[in-house]
């Protein structure tokens, strides 16, 4: 007998389960029953793929016992994969998804909140801690000779032993507490198992005993007699045709492959037949999976070859920008001994893959047109994907152009460009952003004086993302995407008025530049700016500033000194001033150094010297006042 202890994770998971999710105590059993569905489908695919398990006697089902009297037990076999020592080690004791440890550090101690968080991550066979004071697994893995038993109460450690069993698989067995001895009961399992695991693709059986009384008076007696029923109606549920299926069949189902509490937020059935035949069954959860930020997420889309398991872990099965999608694709085309490493240059699953994302993405956009208050919850998780799709899938960047969402001046709340077009001026050319790191910074960026005096809108783009995605998109459908963080975005706004102020300030300008010499770029005569004396701008070919950070945030440490262009506004107050005392050389050089300073400033950029840009403000004060 060997002593193991829990991985912290796991310690902090089993808490967090049992303290924020007890008022859903019965999913215990739709877990063990998914897990239970998971390992006999790994078996099903090996007998089937690996000769070494052709031999195996392989009769699927899945049985629950349960014992009520006494210390009242319930019991969920399957005749599985089951697990080796080395296996319940890894699998019983730790958590090996990656961004556990993110995940467990964002929880608030707020048992409410924090089980909607526990829903996203999925909590699997550890929630049997919730209705059992004593759980164990008794299981032998299929191909091997010793059979192990594993036993925790959940509290921190747990042992493993060897001991006997007759089959390959695996049998959990709960120990219930107070909180849980209510299932121990045929009626509970059978509702239970229908509402939450009916489209379980294997059999699952219930075995009870039942007692009847024979005779009357004296001479009744008891008989007792042992009795076993398939409770669930074990097709696959995207088989079925889409009229037989209810919205909660669909909703049950997605439990099931998902692990989530929430119902989904979308889902997609689609039965393709002619030159192939496939059905696809996709989801979309309601809150982003935890982990769609980590490079090793976990693929939501299993893959069946007629009806029988292939793999859970492709990331070929759909692009990488649609990870948050879940569901199923079964191919009858495939062969059913399909490796899972040749999937990857496998034409038939390429095609489903594409037709796949064009369907989703038509249904995005048709909910977008139709339902707008569900297509705004849908954007407010997964705008930040469709982006990166624009980056990476140009084949359908016309579509996601049309799925994305930005800010704006115009609007609160997001606007898509089809809506940005529609408000645009006759003679307006191009569609106008800026990006930044901050929305509310943004908002007052000098920058957009220009455009808010001419009643023109910008698009306000604050997610990180943007300021690589966009640039690259261009154009949107004829419109040229111009950032007015760029010093050649004006162009197009200038009037003759301008030009001609252009003129007279240009001498100012270019004593400015003598004064700041290489710690610009230029110095010009901006016709953006109403309020503010200046702003910074950055050279049409150069990096802009939130770009330059974020460069340096993912480790180019080598990067120019790329320097900005500042542009001065001939209508302010403090450019006309000093066009007239422009040979008073201490101020010329004190106010030139604050005219580019605090447009750096603004732009979120940090002092070269904190303590000279005082020493000139206090000069200039000094006059002042
Ligand atoms: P998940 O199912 O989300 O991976 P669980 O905590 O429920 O998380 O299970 C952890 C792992 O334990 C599973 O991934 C599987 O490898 C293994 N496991 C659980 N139940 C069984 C079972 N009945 N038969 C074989 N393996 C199992």
């Amino acid at each position: 007998m060997s002593k193991h202890q829990f991985q912290t994770e796991v310690s902090q998971l089993l808490h967090l389960i049992i303290h924020s999710l007890y008022s859903h105590k019965e999913i215990f059993l739709r877990e063990l029953i998914s897990n239970a569905s998971d390992a006999l489908d790994k078996l099903k695919y090996l007998t089937i793929s690996d000769d070494a398990y052709k031999g195996i006697n392989f009769d699927p089902k899945i049985e629950i016992r349960f014992t009520g009297e006494g210390k009242k037990t319930l019991t969920v076999s399957d005749t599985g994969l089951g697990m080796n020592e080395q296996d319940l080690v890894e699998n019983l004791g730790t958590i090996a998804r990656s961004g556990t440890k993110g995940f467990l550090s964002h929880l608030s101690g707020d048992a409410r909140k924090d089980s909607n968080l526990i829903g996203q991550f999925g909590v699997g066979f550890y929630s049997t801690f919730m209705v059992a004071d004593k759980v164990e697994v008794v299981t032998k893995k299929a191909g091997e000779e010793k059979a192990y038993k594993w036993v925790s109460d959940g509290k921190g450690d747990f042992e493993i032993s060897e001991t006997e069993k007759a089959g390959h698989g695996t049998d959990i067995t709960a120990y219930l507490n107070s909180e849980g001895e209510e299932y121990a009961s045929r009626w509970e399992i059978e509702s239970i198992v229908k509402k939450y695991s009916n489209h379980v693709a294997f059999p699952i059986i219930v075995h009870y005993t039942q007692t009847t009384s024979e005779g009357e008076g004296d001479k009744k007696k008891e008989k007792k007699e042992h009795k076993s029923e398939q409770i669930n109606s074990a097709s696959a549920l995207w088989k079925k045709s889409k009229n037989e299926l209810t919205d909660d069949d669909y909703k049950e189902f997605y439990k099931t492959i998902s692990h989530d509490q929430d119902d989904p937020l979308i889902w997609l059935h689609t039965q393709a037949e002619g030159t192939m035949e496939y059905t696809t069954l996709f989801y979309v959860p309601k809150k982003a999976p935890f982990d769609m930020y980590y490079a090793d997420y976990q693929p939501g889309v299993k893959l069946y070859v007629k009806r029988v398991f292939i793999t859970d872990d492709s990331k070929e099965l759909l692009p990488t920008y649609l990870r948050f999608v879940k569901g199923i694709i079964d191919s009858e085309d495939l062969p059913l001994n399909v490796s899972r490493e040749i999937l990857q240059q496998n034409r038939v699953l390429k095609t489903i893959t594409s037709a796949s994302v064009k369907k989703l993405l038509g249904e995005f956009k048709r909910i977008a047109d139709n339902t707008p208050e569900l297509y705004d919850e849908f954007i407010s998780q997964y705008n930040r994907p469709l982006k990166e799709g624009l980056y990476s899938d140009y084949a359908q960047r016309d579509e996601l152009l049309e799925l994305v969402r930005f800010k704006s001046t115009a609007v609160e709340g997001f606007t898509s460009l089809a809506a940005y077009k529609e408000r645009m001026k006759e003679d307006q050319k191009a569609i106008y952003y800026i990006t930044g790191e901050n929305e509310d910074i943004l908002r007052t960026s000098p920058l957009l004086e220009a455009y808010r005096k001419k009643d023109i809108e910008v698009l306000i783009m604050a997610d990180e993302i943007d300021e690589i995605v966009v640039p690259s998109i261009g154009k949107y459908q004829d419109i040229e995407l111009k950032g007015i963080n760029k010093s050649g975005a004006v162009d197009d706004l200038k009037t003759d008025d301008d030009k001609k102020k252009e003129k007279e300030v240009k001498p100012l300008a270019k004593k400015i530049k003598g004064v700041l010499k290489d710690r610009v770029k230029d110095v010009v005569v901006s016709s953006r700016l109403s309020d503010s004396p200046s702003c910074v701008v950055a050279d049409e070919e150069d990096p802009t500033v939130q770009m330059q950070h974020m460069l340096k945030a993912m480790g180019q440490s080598n990067l120019p000194d790329y320097k900005p262009i500042l542009e001065i506004n001939p209508d302010h107050e403090i450019v006309k001033k000093l066009t007239e005392k422009k040979d008073d050389q201490q101020l010329l050089e004190d106010v030139s150094f604050l005219l580019l300073e605090q447009a750096m400033l603004i732009e979120g950029a940090e002092l070269k010297s904190p303590a000279e840009f005082v020493q000139r403000l206090n000069r200039v004060m000094g006059l002042a006042l």
